[in-house]
């Protein structure tokens, strides 16, 4: 028998490695920018080609390398940055590994021309699928360009999985934008296709910030800046005022580094919580600066989790400085922020547990009093399901003494008049009932609907998985993905398979054979992010809460325009649910206005 087993070459070792770190044109330029602001550089040119399929190429002023740097930069694990082990844990905020150089050069054709203000000549080196090409001595400013072209020219099965033009363009301008965000005082510029799509000239945060998002958003600004044993929170909010649906600009930093944290963005939303609506998001920009040894940076330069050591205490640190500044900004008309009474924030002392922060709220405010002048929004229309009750029993229904009473009501076809039904503003399905007009909120009676059908998959194991054709991969802080763990079994029941790469990635490799055209990597992170909201070891709990994670991600939004047929389907499986009144986090559903109110209202 001959032996199998033998060495990888370099090249494809090379290649393999360089995946980690090289994704896509974006991990290109967000390497060779975060090089050249090590390199103390001010200003900063990045051109692009084909979305940066044809080349990336940074132009920077900082302090360049020597002739042998030039040439060690490509080697794997070289790095200027590290020296002791000391130096990694001070430092490995950003991630320094000495492997981004090279793994550029294994997947591309790179060109570097550096020169040190100390040095007469610079060096001009070509590299190409890790192998030097080219070194020579030239004149060239102080500095350094690196051009990476033809990116994955070497591993075709990664250039097949780049997205269209329009979405690594997107992806290279999430990685500057974050980038420019932490460095106001450096200049950007962005060359596209020859043409210059983007510049930043040095700049205040503020200024940054409205550089980058347009000059209405100054006005919106609202500052917030706190200092604690744990941790400095400075950067802006915006006034609820311009919260809008949809997405919105959200921003944390640790430690000048973007990062991802649904724990912290929960804080923020509390502070939101009583001044806009479920579906509204504010602008936020907000800059943590802790110890380097208080958090837990997953040293993966393409991650952008971070786990801190105080998450608890930070949360409400966080909430309470936001609520502040909202408060003082006053955008709360009712919460009295007199300073007398404004919240402490803690100095956190390890040894003792803290507790909420206390704010004082006044409970007789009402956002639909329209004493609150022109934000007043539309008053809810009056329900009285008393009266409401009172008519459907009149009619012959028992009304039984539960306090589920209401999720009977409906059940039977019968109530429902000659189904004419009509679709108001793309939100909500009228309907005459035998009492009067009933209206249907379409979004929450389709989240009522998928949670009993999911949480049924859930318990019966029933779900069908569809393969996927391309599986997504979706990388998780290891609290995230003990948090995955608990759900896992439950998520396969529904449909999902997803398998373990080790370092606590994952493939999504199937889902549910309902689900169309969704956001699997999204999905996926709001469930797992809505059980680390409020963890729940009680199976039951947390089977509801995993299919009503799903079913608010699916079901169908308001402004979606629905045919007749799709009207008539939903109300059918509506009132086919065991409680149709009601969300599972109970919200109405229904509502029925009934003859005789329509009759005074038009006396
Ligand atoms: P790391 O940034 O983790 O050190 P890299 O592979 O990104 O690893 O870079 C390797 C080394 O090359 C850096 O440590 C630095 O000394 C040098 N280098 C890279 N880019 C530049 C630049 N634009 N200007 C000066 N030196 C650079
Ligand atoms: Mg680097």
């Amino acid at each position: 028998m001959t032996d199998i087993i033998h060495l990888l070459p370099d090249s494809i070792a090379n290649q393999i490695a360089a995946g980690e770190v090289i994704q896509r044109p974006a991990s290109v330029v967000k390497e060779l920018v975060e090089n050249s602001l090590d390199a103390n550089a001010k200003h900063i040119h990045i051109i692009i080609k084909d979305a940066g399929r044809t080349l990336v190429q940074v132009i920077d002023d900082g302090k360049g390398m020597s002739m042998t740097d030039a040439r060690m930069a490509f080697e794997r694990h070289a790095t200027s940055k590290i020296k002791t082990s000391e130096d990694l844990f001070a430092l490995y905020t950003r991630g320094f590994r000495g492997e981004a150089l090279a793994s550029v050069a294994a997947i591309a054709h790179v060109e570097l021309k550096t020169r040190r203000a100390e040095d007469e000549m610079g060096t001009w080196l070509k590299i190409a699928g890790s192998k030097v090409e080219s070194q020579e001595t030239i004149f060239c400013a102080v500095g350094t360009t690196i051009s990476v072209k033809n990116i994955f020219f070497n591993v075709p099965a990664r250039r097949k999985f780049l997205k269209s033009n329009e979405t690594e363009r997107r992806n290279i301008f999430t990685e500057i934008e974050r980038i420019a965000l932490v460095n106001p005082d450096i200049e950007f510029t962005v060359i596209e296709n020859d043409v210059q799509t983007m510049h930043l000239p040095p700049a205040n945060l503020r200024q940054r910030i409205v550089q980058m998002q347009g000059k209405g958003i100054n006005q919106q600004l609202i500052e917030i800046n706190e200092e604690t044993t744990l941790a400095k929170i400075h950067g802006y909010v915006s006034t609820p005022q311009f919260a809008r649906k949809g997405r919105a600009n959200q921003f944390f930093f640790v430690n000048n580094r973007y990062i991802r944290h649904p724990f912290f963005h929960k804080a923020v939303m509390t502070a939101y919580e009583p001044l806009i609506s479920a579906t509204e998001n504010p602008n936020y920009f907000i800059y943590f600066e802790v110890e380097p040894d208080t958090i837990d940076v997953n040293i993966h330069p393409t991650k952008t989790e971070v786990k801190f050591e105080n998450e608890r205490a930070l949360w409400q640190i966080l909430m309470v400085t936001v609520k502040e500044s909202l408060g003082k900004f006053n955008a709360i008309p009712s919460i009295d922020f007199d300073t007398a009474d404004a919240p402490d924030i803690p100095i956190f002392d390890p040894s003792k547990s803290t507790s909420m922060p206390k704010v004082n709220i006044n409970p007789d405010y009402n956002p639909f009093q329209p004493s609150y002048g022109e934000s007043t929004r539309i008053s809810k229309p009056r329900l009285d399901w008393e009266q409401m009750y009172r008519g459907f029993e009149n009619e012959g229904k028992p009304m039984s003494g539960s306090p589920d009473a209401d999720a009977t009501l409906f059940q039977s076809n019968e109530s429902l008049v000659s189904p004419k039904h009509y679709q108001y503003k793309e939100k909500y399905i009228l309907t005459s009932v035998k009492s009067g007009l009933m209206i249907i909120d379409q979004h929450r009676s389709h989240v009522r609907i998928l949670f009993e059908k999911y949480l049924s998959q859930i318990t019966n194991r029933k779900g069908i998985s569809q393969r996927v054709l391309f599986p997504e991969r979706i990388e998780l802080t290891s609290s995230e993905a003990s948090s995955l763990s608990e759900i896992q079994e439950d998520m396969e029941a529904l449909g999902f398979e997803m398998s373990d790469l080790g370092n606590n990635s994952f493939a999504i490799q199937g889902i549910p054979s309902e689900l169309q055209n969704v956001d699997a990597v999204a999905l996926v992170r709001s469930m797992i992010d809505k059980n680390m909201e409020t963890g729940s070891n009680i199976q039951e709990q947390m089977h509801e809460k995993l299919a009503l994670s799903m079913a608010d991600f699916t079901a169908i939004p308001a402004g979606k325009s629905l045919t007749e047929e799709e009207m008539l389907r939903m109300v059918d499986q509506l009132f086919a649910c065991q409680s149709p009144n009601h969300t599972p986090d109970g919200k109405s559903i229904i509502t029925v206005i009934s003859d005789d109110e329509m009759e005074n209202k038009l006396k």
